[in-house]
């Protein structure tokens, strides 16, 4: 028989305890160190990221190998970035057994995922850590990687907007940003007992299945978000002025709300992705 065969399975209190226990380990706040400990939601993410031998995924922050653990069992090929320099050593003793995970220490915002990952598709499975998770999701949407899925637990707040449709106050960048790539969808609650420690928020895992194209087709992305980010800046303003206040050119921005049909009284949480297009691909034929 294996190692791995008779390895515990680490989302669980009792086994998760032993490790903390056994290698001194103190978990840490500023990090977001909240471990799961309910296999059920281990098996959960794992479902929702449709994993099937072979596949290559990018996990980020492995903890003690929680979930690495339950990804490497369906097959998938893991490659794990954790922050923490405490862990690598840790997760060699938790994840002995299997070859088919690669630890790699470092920060997910700095290390170059091309590289560590190469051109083939890959997948995102991660419980991240709550204090960085916006621009976790910004970074790896943002760089046109080939991710096909993007399944995360976090907190349920955040999952909110990114599901958002226009006109409420959830509606924000991070919604448009997240269906301009993605379509998302919550697949599964998680109440705080999950988790050692229990965080004070509750969470949810989220599935971002990658559009093959974005949602709207723009002349230019970089114009998009610009747009995108001036109208939700300033959110109480009109969304003229809010362009105006967020560094569009003031003298184009009545023009370009014409062009794209849009009333200028309106506020920005009010547009659909199809209109932030065409404001955008206004904006973008007065620059030429
Ligand atoms: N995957 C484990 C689990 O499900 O139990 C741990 C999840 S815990 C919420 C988040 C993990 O991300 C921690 O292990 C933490 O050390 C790690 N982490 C925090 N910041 C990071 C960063 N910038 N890059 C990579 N990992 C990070």
């Amino acid at each position: 028989m294996s190692e791995k065969a008779i390895q515990p399975k680490i989302a669980n209190r009792e086994v998760t305890m032993h490790i903390l226990k056994a290698f001194g380990l103190r978990m840490s706040k500023k990090l977001g160190q909240n471990f799961l400990i309910d296999a059920s939601i281990v098996q959960g993410i794992v479902d929702a990221a449709e994993i099937e031998e072979g596949d290559r995924v990018l996990e980020i922050g492995p903890g003690i190998g929680t979930l690495t653990q339950g990804l490497a069992e369906a097959g998938a090929d893991v490659t794990a970035v954790e922050l923490d320099k405490k862990l690598p050593a840790v997760l060699a003793e938790t994840l002995k057994g299997y070859d088919n995970v690669r630890i790699v220490p470092g920060d997910i915002l700095k290390v170059n995922i091309p590289e560590i990952m190469g051109d083939a598709p890959f997948k995102v499975a991660a419980n991240l850590p709550y204090y960085i998770t916006t621009p976790i999701l910004m970074a790896l949407l943002e760089r046109h990687l080939p991710i096909t899925h993007m399944v995360t637990m976090v907190q349920k707040e955040v999952a909110l907007r990114m599901v958002a449709k226009p006109g409420g106050k959830d509606y924000g960048a991070l919604s448009v940003a997240v269906q301009y790539y993605t379509e998302p969808e919550i697949v599964l609650d998680v109440p705080p007992r999950s988790f050692i420690p229990a965080p004070e928020v509750d969470s949810v895992v989220i599935a971002c299945k990658v559009r093959e194209t974005p949602a709207v087709e723009v002349v230019d992305e970089k114009m998009f978000f610009r747009v995108v980010k001036a109208a939700f800046g300033q959110r109480r303003k009109t969304l003229a002025n809010a362009l105006k206040g967020g560094g569009l050119p003031k003298e184009q921005v009545r023009d370009a709300m014409e062009r794209a049909g849009i009333d200028p009284t309106r506020r920005g949480e009010t547009l659909t992705l199809a209109e932030f297009g065409e404001l955008a691909d206004a904006f973008s034929a007065m620059a030429q």
